[in-house]
């Protein structure tokens, strides 16, 4: 494998566990020699293999409502789209479609929805109770900004994870993306996931008009300092009734780059190749597993529901294909990359916290 000397040091640093400076982590970003993505790929593939094992842990999600009172430009579940049929699920059906995740291998739901008003305080917390009471997966939600006083209330009804993008790192595009909200709010958000115990998972979007490689490197480096157990990166797909419907689509190559850059900078936290990169390119996802990434996301939203939750096109289809996988398939599916189901909960590990393999008992947090 041939790379130039400064690509060759660059990945040599990384993985020796040394800081990268932003303009290495430009020129990672920027790689477009094949040879050199490869050793790149390779690396992290190492780094992976190092730190967390080669494990893949399912995390199956339940979409449990397609209403949201934002109106972010890239998102066809924003407020402003009435050509989406918009559901919500009941506790009860929430419940129980929690309660087959078991039988599909997963031991982790993830809850997930727009920021939905009608799903308050105490209306989560009994979903959440009624979940972690009737199965023994760990709860992650993905519901969005709240109060602070809601994560609380969350996280003392059991909730073990929560999700939030913070979507792009520069505070001119995430406040022309997402009217009315700016970057600051979000990172309090994560600040205050992080002190209240929660694992927390964040991410951004591959391909956002105006984002640069250098606002990309500024995402690697927000992750790092915000200290994130979960990075979720999707690419940017067009959905036909937003603001950003004629913008082109997001790059798989560069998502798979941010993938590896990230798992060099980051080494023991949890990745997923997302559903994002799946439907974008179906051979990526299985790239993404040789690039760093460790986890897997199945969408379990049962029908009619699935289609519905479409914040881009073609998600829905796609989700539910996954849905319908048997376990054979996903062992096969792992086999053939010489990776293993993951059977614990798959919190993050690291020497100084530690991870109980009992969700809620604080050290996976
Ligand atoms: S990205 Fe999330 S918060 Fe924004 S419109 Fe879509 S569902 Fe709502």
């Amino acid at each position: 494998m041939t790379c130039t000397s400064e690509t060759a040091r660059i990945i040599a640093k990384a993985v020796s566990g040394e800081a990268l400076w932003k303009d290495e982590l430009v020129g990672l970003l920027t790689l477009t020699s094949p040879e050199e993505t490869e050793a790149l790929f390779q690396a992290a593939d190492g780094v992976r293999r190092s730190c967390v094992g080669d494990e893949i842990f399912l995390r199956g999600i339940i979409e449990f409502s397609g209403h949201c009172r934002r109106n972010c430009h890239y998102c066809g579940l924003r407020a402003g789209n009435r050509g989406v049929r918009r559901y919500r699920m009941t506790e009860d059906e929430i419940a129980s479609r929690a309660g087959m995740l078991g039988e599909k291998l997963c031991t982790t739901v993830v809850l997930q929805s727009g920021e939905d008003p009608f799903y308050d305080k105490e209306r989560m917390c009994s979903i959440i109770r009624r979940v972690k009471n009737e199965t023994s997966l760990a709860v992650t939600l993905s519901i969005g900004e709240r109060p602070f006083e809601d994560y609380e209330a969350f996280r003392d009804a059991g909730a073990d994870r929560y999700l939030l993008r913070h979507e792009t790192s520069s505070p001119g595009l995430y406040r022309a993306l997402h009217p009315g909200h700016d970057l600051a709010g979000r990172v309090a958000c994560l600040r205050k996931l992080r002190q209240l115990g929660y694992e927390v998972g964040s991410g951004c979007i591959v391909g956002l008009p105006g984002q640069t490689a250098d606002v990309l490197a500024e995402d690697v480096l927000l992750i790092r300092d915000l200290d994130i157990d979960m990075i979720g990166i999707g690419p940017f797909i067009p959905h036909p009734n937003t603001p950003l419907g004629g913008h082109p689509a997001g790059d798989a190559g560069l998502v798979l780059r941010m993938i590896a850059i990230l798992r060099l900078v980051t080494r023991d936290t949890n990745i997923p190749a997302t559903t994002a990169l799946g439907v974008l390119d179906p051979g990526a996802r299985r790239k993404a597993f040789n690039a760093g990434a460790n986890v897997f996301m199945p969408n379990f939203t049962p029908d009619p529901y699935t289609s519905s939750y479409e914040i881009y096109p073609g998600k829905g289809p796609e989700a539910g294909a996954i849905a319908k996988a048997s376990e054979g398939g996903y062992a096969a599916l792992f086999e053939g990359l010489g990776r293993t189901i993951g059977t614990g909960y798959g919190c993050r590990v690291r020497a100084s916290r530690g991870c109980a393999e009992t969700p809620g008992t604080g050290g996976g947090a």
